[in-house]
């Protein structure tokens, strides 16, 4: 039997409902977990009460420490399972995925309905994970996210609903495999994967949204808190009204590296429109285009390339080097 350790962290999983104040925390989710003799018939399974916080709480430190914990327990065990809460599920997974040496299965999941709810996800979800975390070809794989009987990246899941069980999807590229009742099962591989091995993250990095019509306060915030990088996800291919290009000559001319990405779901961001303002007139200028990846990742990501090289210049070039 494979040894898999899982380390609790908070979220939905390990929450009930109380009359007077809503969904909250509960302190015997360790416990609770024990009532489950499935999970013992699949993985000789140890848990490690890391955390217990609801999943907006966590900072990219947060995730950096639980990274750093993972690397540090992994030796001793052939996989680790991560509960965590829905909302930032995906960052966490993706903070960890780059910075990650391991070549065994590191495995999030999570819950979308609480312990007082009807037809409970968390233990099926658990049990998938450990069933996942504790499978041969998981290895090498990456960190993994397993919902709704999914096999997901991290690089490629989001949470795409707030509610449904079946809330985290690869959008555009369909999960990495399932977990069927006999046997779990790969459907593709994940082409490639991100990886920065760094000791320290820098956590000064923007993320903005473009909405139509928003102006470059955001911007020039970012400037003032000498922001080392600020994330755009701008329009469809990468696009931004005309009116903002100033306050972006702003940033670059401050130093400040500029990324585009998209605000749409799928897709990749490209250097097509040479209107004041487009794509390609962005790049032209200094911004860089972000392939397809989604701008909270995108800003993750930079947080591990200042953490590790520290100057613009370098970061810029390792970015490149790897944007497809
Ligand atoms: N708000 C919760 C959290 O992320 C949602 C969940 O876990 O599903 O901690």
């Amino acid at each position: 039997m494979k040894k898999i350790l899982i380390i609790l962290t908070g979220g939905t999983i390990a929450m009930k409902a109380s009359p007077s104040l809503g969904v909250v925390p509960t302190s015997d989710f360790a416990q609770f977990l024990k009532s489950f003799p499935q999970l013992e018939r699949v993985a000789d399974v140890e848990v490690m009460d890391y955390s217990n916080i609801p999943s907006p709480y966590m900072t990219p430190d947060l995730m950096f420490d639980l990274a750093k914990t993972i690397d540090l327990k992994i030796v001793d065990y052939d996989g680790v399972v991560i509960t965590h809460g829905t909302d930032t599920l995906e960052e966490t997974a993706f903070l960890c995925d780059l910075v990650l040496t391991t070549r065994k299965p590191v495995v999030f999941t999570a819950a979308m309905r609480s312990g007082s709810d009807l037809g409970l996800d968390g233990p099926r979800n658990i049990i998938g994970a450990v069933r996942v975390a504790s499978f041969i070809d998981s290895r090498d794989k990456g960190v993994l996210v397993v919902m709704n009987d999914e096999i997901h990246t991290a690089r490629d899941v989001v949470k795409s609903d707030s509610g449904k069980v079946g809330a985290f999807m690869s959008l555009g590229y369909g999960p990495l495999g399932s977990v069927d009742p006999d046997r779990i099962v790969y459907h593709r591989n994940a082409l490639y994967r991100e990886c920065v091995w760094t000791d320290r993250i820098e956590t000064n990095i923007d993320l903005i949204k473009a909405t139509a019509g928003f102006d470059g306060r955001y911007i020039r915030c970012s400037i003032e808190h000498r922001a080392k990088a600020i994330v755009i996800e701008a329009f469809g291919r990468g696009n931004l009204p005309d009116y903002l290009v100033p306050d972006i000559k702003a940033a670059l001319d401050a130093g400040i590296l500029v990324f585009i990405s998209t605000r749409t779901y799928t897709g990749r961001v490209l250097p097509e429109y040479g209107y004041e303002g487009g794509g390609k007139a962005l790049e032209d200028l200094g911004a860089i285009l972000t392939s397809d990846m989604k701008g909270c990742k995108v800003r993750l990501k930079l947080m591990a390339l200042f953490g590790k090289y520290g100057d613009a210049d370098t970061v810029r070039r390792f970015f490149l080097q790897n944007r497809d």
